[in-house]
């Protein structure tokens, strides 16, 4: 860890000594179990407390290869691009199921398994520090802000955005009617190209092919699938303002 990128953490996000100690062994390959997998794919990833939970701690202990949060996300915004695509909307599937599917099923797999703010565990006392210490993800969050910038939702923000995320899309839409999803597909379209490109640069033969863009768009599908609340109280102001000037 470098002293001088050192950065306060924001006092309202700890991860309790359980999450840590479940995180850790998620990012060892827990999150690899054909069960898991399915779950988090059904349920658009995990909470917006845990989502961040799981980016915190694999970027704690892999700053340069944030690569299980990668996948999953870039699995479920190609997921989202299915669903809401424009044939989706406007063909063959009628607006009430796009509505439906963008649903998550069931709870967080980490909430269902009883893991909170509170919970206890084993971590020895290194492992949790470095569990818990967010400069790696600010940093990740402040070099690569023009990539998510433009995608945080103007309903979870409190600003005039049109922008949604998926949990204020399916309010949108509940009251507005299925066609405001259409407005909401470019940006869909761009965060998951954008992700895409980020998670092809990780094989040996396009490595450094990612530009701020590409990894900012980690931090808008984690916000778009989980909504933004907790991005925005505890990680993204630590990384620049929230709004554009
Ligand atoms: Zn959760
Ligand atoms: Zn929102």
């Amino acid at each position: 860890m470098h002293e001088e990128g050192k950065v306060e953490s924001a006092r309202t996000f700890v991860l309790s000594n359980g999450e840590v100690d479940f995180l850790w062994w998620f990012i060892q390959g827990s999150i690899m179990d054909p069960g898991v997998r399915a779950r988090l794919y059904a349920n658009w990833g995990l909470c917006s407390r845990h989502s961040l939970g799981f980016l915190v701690v694999e970027a704690a202990f892999r700053p340069h290869l944030i690569h299980g949060c990668t996948i999953l996300y870039g699995e479920l915004m190609r997921r989202a691009l299915h669903v809401l695509d424009d044939r989706g909307i406007h063909g063959l599937v009628p607006g009430r199921v796009s509505r439906h599917l963008l649903h998550a099923p069931g709870p967080c797999h980490l909430c269902d398994l009883g893991y909170h703010e509170r919970s206890e565990g084993n971590v020895p006392p290194d492992r949790l520090a470095q569990g818990r210490d967010m400069t790696n993800a600010v940093r990740f969050a402040a070099d690569n802000r023009r990539g998510w910038l433009p995608y945080v939702c103007g309903r979870c923000a409190g600003t005039d955005s049109p922008v949604l995320c998926r949990l204020h899309l399916i309010e949108a839409m509940e009251h507005e009617g299925v066609q405001i999803a259409k407005s909401q597909h470019a940006s869909i379209l761009s965060i998951s190209t954008h992700l895409s490109t980020f998670e092809n640069s990780f094989r040996w033969d396009l490595r450094g092919t990612d530009t701020a863009e590409d990894r900012g768009a980690l931090i808008s599908a984690i916000g778009w699938c989980s909504g933004w609340t907790e991005l925005i109280r505890s990680l993204l102001p630590l990384a620049g303002k929230i709004c554009p000037p």
